[in-house]
C-alpha cells in the first residue's frame, strides 16, 4: 500500500487531525502504466501533424523569399522555430517512453568525436547571442551512438544557454581521461543550481523552482534523458554548480566499448 497523510491544524498550528489516503500499489503501477501509454499515443499522433507543418512552413519562406517577400519570410521562419520547439518537446516525450518500455536502443558505430562537437557547436551558435567558445583536446575516433551522443551535447548547450540570461558567454572543454575517456564540459555563468537539488536535477520531471526574476520553460525531461543514454553508452554525467554563479555539466564515455 501507498500511503498520503494531510494534518488538519487549529488556529495555533496544533495538529488535532490526520486526513490520509491508502492506495494499493497494484492500482497506482496501472494508474502509472495508462499515464504512459497515453503519453506514447499522444507525443506519436502529434509527430505526424508536426512534421508536415514544418515541410509547410519551409515551403512557404522559400516561395516568400523568392517573391522578395521578406517580411513575411521572417514570419515564416519565426513560425519554424516554434515547430522545432515543439518537435524537441514531442521527441522528448517520445523518448521518455520509450526508455519506460526499454525500448532506447543505441545505434553504435565509429564516428569521429572532434568532428561532432565541433558541428554541435556550430548549430548552437547560429541560434544564440552567447558566445560559445572552445578549448578542445582532440579526442579523435570513439564507438558509440553518435545521434544520442549530439542529442546529450545539444541538450547541455541549449540548457546552458537557457539558464544564463545575465550572462553571454559559455565554455565547451573536452579532453581525453586517464582512463581513456572523452570527456565533455559545458561551463556557463548563469544561475547555477542549489547544493540540495545538484543531483535531482537528473531525475524525470525533475525542475528547480526558485527564480524570482526569470521562467523558464520546459519539462524537466533533457537531462533524464541525457543521463539514461550516457549511463547505457558506459559513461557517466555530473554536475558542479554554485548557486548564483553558474554550472558545468560534464559527460565521459568510453572511447571504445
Ligand atoms: P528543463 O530545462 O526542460 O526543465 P532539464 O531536464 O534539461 O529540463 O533540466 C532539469 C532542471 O535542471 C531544469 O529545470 C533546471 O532547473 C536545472 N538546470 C538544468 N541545466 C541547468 C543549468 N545549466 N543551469 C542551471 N540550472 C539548470
Amino acid at each position: 500500500f501507498l500511503g498520503r497523510a494531510v494534518p488538519i491544524k487549529d488556529e495555533n498550528g496544533e495538529v488535532i487531525q490526520w486526513i490520509g489516503t491508502c492506495t494499493e500499489i497494484n492500482e497506482f503501477k496501472q494508474f502509472q502504466q495508462q499515464k504512459d501509454n497515453f503519453l506514447g499515443i499522444a507525443s506519436h499522433e502529434l509527430k505526424t501533424p508536426l512534421t508536415s507543418l514544418k515541410l509547410y512552413s519551409q515551403f512557404l519562406e522559400k516561395n516568400l523569399r523568392k517573391q522578395d517577400d521578406d517580411k513575411n519570410a521572417d514570419v515564416a521562419m519565426k513560425m519554424d522555430e516554434q515547430i522545432n520547439k515543439l518537435t524537441s518537446l514531442v521527441n522528448d516525450l517520445l523518448d521518455v517512453t520509450k526508455i519506460q518500455n526499454g525500448k532506447i536502443l543505441l545505434n553504435r558505430s565509429e564516428f569521429d568525436f572532434d568532428e561532432l562537437v565541433h558541428e554541435v557547436v556550430e548549430e548552437q551558435q547560429m541560434s544564440t547571442r552567447h558566445r560559445i567558445y572552445v578549448d578542445a583536446e582532440s579526442i579523435g575516433t570513439i564507438t558509440g551512438d553518435r545521434n544520442r551522443i549530439s542529442q546529450v551535447m545539444t541538450n547541455l548547450i541549449s540548457n546552458a544557454i537557457k539558464y544564463s540570461p545575465d550572462s553571454d558567454k559559455i565554455q565547451i572543454t573536452t579532453k581525453l581521461t586517464e582512463e581513456g575517456c572523452a570527456h565533455f564540459a559545458v561551463k556557463d555563468y548563469g544561475i547555477g543550481i542549489p547544493e540540495d537539488k545538484k543531483d535531482k536535477v537528473f531525475e524525470q520531471y525533475y525542475r528547480v523552482s526558485g527564480s524570482k526574476e526569470y521562467t523558464f520553460p520546459g519539462l524537466g525531461l533533457g537531462l533524464y534523458i541525457s543521463s539514461e543514454i550516457i549511463k547505457r553508452s558506459g559513461g557517466r554525467i555530473f554536475v558542479n554548480s554554485v548557486e548564483g554563479k553558474g554550472s558545468e555539466f560534464c559527460f565521459e564515455v568510453p572511447k571504445t566499448n
